[in-house]
């Protein structure tokens, strides 16, 4: 069946939700993608920041093979030891306090929310309050898309959950002020992702630390995108001026295994408790063991210091090219702002029919999200890709 087919069927059978590349990929390996036609494309997206570790990395496949011979789940009515390890090894290599498991990084924000109003409840609070800045992304279940302002908009389908309110980006003053004695959490993305790669400032941080702090309310952290290794240390908070209280990751975690996890420090550690939240898939040992394969390779310094010269290289060699405007992000976690007048999605399409898959979050911006074993070559490829591409486009 080639694309044309493929697409024949999507037109009548999938709801309309998704508008996709003109591509249908059968394989991958490493930094590359080959559609049915044998062509290859260099992944400068990778899932959208899910396979960190290129495609099919050899030990994850393993993890995976090895365990689905053996167990593939059992729910959470009994113990695995993937599952136990896993949680082990995220405590430790973050905030020290306990895991909760899910599927997907929608759910894991639905995990944070839960554990923040119900630590609000045991404060006293009876309408806990959650606060976020306007141009974040937290996931598409009500919950998590209630704390998502600008798609929170959408009436269509609405009504959305109670209890959320947000601030203009960075707007310190703004923050502080919206955060009083009904506050359970502030929940925010370090680096803004889906809007486009907008790191959130240090200013913003400081001030969110110490509104929390103020009135004793939780300070999650949302690095379903920025997590695992992708800025260029494990978690991108490492890298802030201030340490959250929880954490949510998912994304790169199963380097496409779907997983997901919701990580307190200790504040939080004990807030939810039997019967409060659940969930039939989470933590199954085939998922758990991909993560496990994931954090082996990725809780490497020599990994992450390379994230960092590559995501160096890659700002550097795209900030030469002429209808670059510039580069935001950390690590290899990268927005490209174009000048004005060039159109980012034609030329996202352009760039996948020379062979370089990218991603286009907004109007004038390319996002880029390699593999974080990408190498030199790989990258200045990428870059000449780009240049190529522009030139096409009129730049000079
Ligand atoms: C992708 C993403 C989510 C949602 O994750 P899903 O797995 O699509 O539910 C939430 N928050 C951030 C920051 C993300 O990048």
């Amino acid at each position: 069946m080639g694309l044309a087919e493929t697409r024949e069927l999507e037109e009548r059978y999938l709801m309309r939700t998704y508008k996709r590349g003109a591509v249908d990929f059968v394989r991958g390996e490493g930094v590359h993608l080959y559609d049915a036609d044998g062509k290859e494309y260099l992944d400068f997206l990778a899932g959208i920041s899910v396979c960190s570790l290129g495609h099919c990395h050899p030990a994850v496949v393993e993890a995976v093979t090895e365990q689905a011979g053996q167990l593939m789940h059992v729910s959470n009515l009994f113990y695995t030891e993937p599952m136990a390890k896993l949680a082990k090894r995220l405590s430790d290599s973050s905030l020290g306090g306990r895991v909760f498991f899910c599927n997907s990084g929608t759910e894991a924000n639905e995990a944070a929310i839960k554990v923040a109003r119900k630590h609000a409840h045991g404060r006293g609070i009876a309408a806990p309050e959650i606060v976020s800045f306007e141009g974040e992304f937290h996931g598409r279940t009500y919950g998590a898309l209630s704390a998502t302002p600008k798609l929170a908009r959408n009436e269509a389908l609405g009504p959305y959950l109670p209890g959320f309110r947000s601030v203009p980006d960075n707007d310190a003053e703004a923050l502080r002020a919206a955060v009083g004695p009904n506050t359970a959490a502030v929940l925010i993305e370090p680096i803004q992702g889906e809007s486009g790669v907008w790191p959130t400032t240090e200013e913003a941080l400081l001030a969110a630390r110490e509104a929390c702090d103020a009135v004793g309310a939780l300070l999650i952290f949302d690095e379903i995108q920025t997590g695992v290794g992708r800025t260029g240390s494990l978690w991108a908070y490492e890298q802030t001026p201030v340490r959250p209280d929880v954490i949510t990751s998912a994304k790169a975690l199963g380097n496409g295994m779907p997983i997901g996890a919701c990580i307190t420090g200790p504040a939080a550690a004990d807030a939810l408790q039997p019967g409060d939240h659940g969930s039939t898939f989470a933590a199954g040992p085939i998922a758990t063991r991909a993560a496990l394969a994931v954090l082996d390779a990725v809780d490497d310094p020599a990994l992450l210091r390379s994230v960092r010269e590559m995501g160096a290289r890659l700002r550097a060699g795209l900030e030469e090219l002429p209808g670059v405007a510039g580069t935001r992000g950390r690590g290899l976690m990268v927005g490209v702002a174009l000048d004005e007048g060039i159109d980012a999605a034609t030329l996202g399409a352009d760039l996948l029919e020379r062979g370089l898959v990218v991603n286009i979050p907004a109007p004038g911006t390319i996002r880029l999200l390699p593999p974080l074993v990408v190498e030199k070559g790989q990258i200045d490829r990428a870059v000449g890709l780009i240049g190529d591409s522009l030139l096409g486009f009129g730049a000079s």
